[in-house]
């Protein structure tokens, strides 16, 4: 409950950093006194970086990683293997592969996994894409590195049985990484490791 006394626009900015993820209501309201005590310089620099991320970010239209020049610079790099091509859930995952210095190849960001319980299946991910994709540019390799949880496991199966019939590689990043974790969050060792000792499918 808002305490009576509200001024509007501070409870209005309350309630807007409430809505980000793991952020509770005493952190709101620190955030919200902190800008309200800080430089007008300073707030209107947040409010431009967030109205840009909006305005000038979008996804490649090849790889569908997050970009603001299309192709990506690592869609549009000619040093990097392009007869791979490395599957991921979300652009935090490239970070993390990037992360690792162990990879030099491509990628394909699927935003999100295939889950039936949330009501996600696979026509809500860039699947069909992918399939394209690997029709058209005939990579040596694609390596499904989904999150090792149920739903990544799903998808990575799912979406061998639609590669597998087109004659190409498929592999999964060995198990090692923290079971039911979240790729982005396993360290760079682990990960480049879970790399290298890929299986093939
Ligand atoms: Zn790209």
């Amino acid at each position: 409950m808002r305490p009576k006394v509200t001024v509007e626009p501070v409870a209005r900015l309350i309630d807007e950093f409430a809505k980000l993820p793991g952020i509770g209501p005493k952190t709101a309201s620190r955030l919200a006194y902190f800008i309200l005590r800080s430089p007008r310089e300073e707030a209107t620099a947040l409010a431009h970086a967030i109205l840009e991320v909006k305005e000038r970010v979008s996804l490649c239209s090849v790889c569908f990683n997050i970009t603001d020049v299309d192709p990506c610079l690592i869609c549009q790099d000619e040093q990097r293997d392009r007869r791979t091509i490395c599957v991921v859930e979300d652009p935090l995952d490239v970070l993390a592969l990037e992360r690792t210095g162990e990879y030099h190849g491509l990628y394909h960001v699927l935003h999100g996994a295939i889950s039936p319980v949330d009501g996600i299946g696979p026509d809500r991910l860039r699947i069909r894409e992918l399939v394209a994709r690997v029709q058209a540019e005939r990579p040596d390799e694609v390596i499904l590195a989904m999150n090792p949880n149920i739903e990544g496991d799903a998808t990575a199966m799912y979406i061998a049985r639609q590669l597998l019939p087109l004659g190409v590689t498929v592999t999964r990043p060995a198990s090692g990484l923290p079971v039911g974790g979240d790729l982005e969050y396993a360290d760079e060792v682990t990960l480049g490791r879970a790399l290298a000792g890929r299986r093939v499918l």
